[in-house]
């Protein structure tokens, strides 16, 4: 993944899946249309104006080549829920696109159904297995990786759809790097007791404990049997990249939300 020298695109994308003819996947970033408030900006709470987000969703998904009313994404809550999409929810005039409700994975079966992950420093994760067919799409903070979510997501994958651990390609995409994530001792506490390999993904700066969340994220996915080969780790930082990304460390909490869009290709 590569952002491009004038920052100015709307998309990105893994280079290994956007070879996949079967898959079409996108970052989104902060480049809306020029002139469109508030950019690519996704965030949206129940209660909030849906129609800007709307707007934006449409606009992607456009972009993407994707049906904008198939778009479905998740209220997330940093945990290790995971659920299959096989039938859309139905539409809601409050919200701005299908939204299936608490959980942290959405995994689907279905062609033309749009996954959507909404991020501001946590990772967004694709998983796609091109022999059975099926997509995922995740998000894990430091409370989701902790939860374990993306080897909950591969487990999911296999248990209803029977996908092989070893066919699935991955996308680790843009999130806030070890260069920026400095966490407290509580959190450093909760990663040393009860992470599994946290000695390979934890280091200290000058001043804290730092946390490498993406490669916690790439550790899991080798522990559930992904292959090393397989994963595309993007490598962008979006507290550092706040030009490109919203950040929430980046901008003191006030900021946007990015989206990772997911679909299985009819
Ligand atoms: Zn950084």
């Amino acid at each position: 993944m590569q952002i491009d020298p004038s920052g100015t695109s709307s998309l990105l994308y893994f280079d290994r899946l956007r070879d996949c003819s079967g898959l079409a996947h996108a970052l989104s970033t902060r480049n809306g249309t020029p002139g469109e408030p508030g950019g690519l900006d996704l965030a949206w709470s129940p209660g909030d104006d849906p129609e800007p987000v709307r707007r934006r969703i449409a606009s992607a998904a456009g972009d993407l080549g994707v049906d904008p009313r198939a778009v479905c994404c998740a209220l997330q809550v940093h945990g290790s829920t995971t659920a299959c999409i096989d039938e859309l929810p139905a539409e809601d005039p409050q919200a701005p696109c299908r939204v299936w409700g608490q959980c942290d994975a959405l995994v689907t079966g279905r062609p033309g159904i749009t996954l959507l992950i909404r991020v501001a420093d946590c990772v967004p994760l694709v998983l796609y297995d091109p022999v059975q067919r099926v997509v995922a799409a995740v998000h894990a903070g430091w409370k989701g990786t902790l939860a374990g979510i993306a080897a909950a997501a591969v487990e999911r994958m296999g248990e209803r759809y029977g996908c092989r651990p070893a066919d699935v390609l991955a996308g680790i995409g843009p999130s806030i790097g070890p260069c920026c994530f400095e966490v407290g001792d509580d959190v450093a506490e909760l990663f040393r007791a009860g992470f599994d390999g946290a000695g390979r993904c934890m280091m200290m700066n000058c001043r804290a404990v730092t946390i490498d969340l993406p490669e916690a994220n790439r550790l899991q996915l080798v522990g559930s049997g992904v292959s090393p080969g397989n994963i595309e780790v993007a490598g962008i930082c979006t507290c550092c990249r706040s030009d490109v990304f919203f950040s929430h460390r980046g901008e003191q909490g006030k900021t946007g939300r990015f989206g990772l869009f997911a679909s299985l290709r009819a």
